[in-house]
């Protein structure tokens, strides 16, 4: 466990809890949602056709994010590569 990131987030409440952010907006569908544990926003995975979860991570620069997924509990770091804990201020927002 050598992620420096996931101990200095303080998690927000998703923004989009009905689903992705973007594609609330275009009318696009999506298969799992990810939640941003920077600044709670909710994208879509990579199989979804979109992969706004992704997307957000590379153009906002939050490295951190959390199954959105009813019963799911993992978070995961982009920057580096690795499963990480899901820190115990997160859980009364996930599903
Ligand atoms: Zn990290
Ligand atoms: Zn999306
Ligand atoms: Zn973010």
């Amino acid at each position: 466990m050598s992620c420096p990131h996931v101990s200095t987030l303080a998690p927000v409440a998703p923004r989009t809890p009905q689903g992705c952010e973007e594609c609330l907006k275009t009318g696009s569908g999506w298969v799992h949602l990810r939640l941003c544990l920077t600044c709670g926003h909710v994208g879509c995975c990579d199989s979804s056709p979109n992969r706004h979860a992704t997307k957000h991570v590379h153009k906002a620069g939050h490295p951190v994010v959390a199954s959105f997924e009813p019963g799911e509990r993992w978070a995961w770091c982009y920057a580096d590569e690795e499963e990480v804990p899901v820190p115990a201020a997160v859980k009364p927002y996930l599903r």
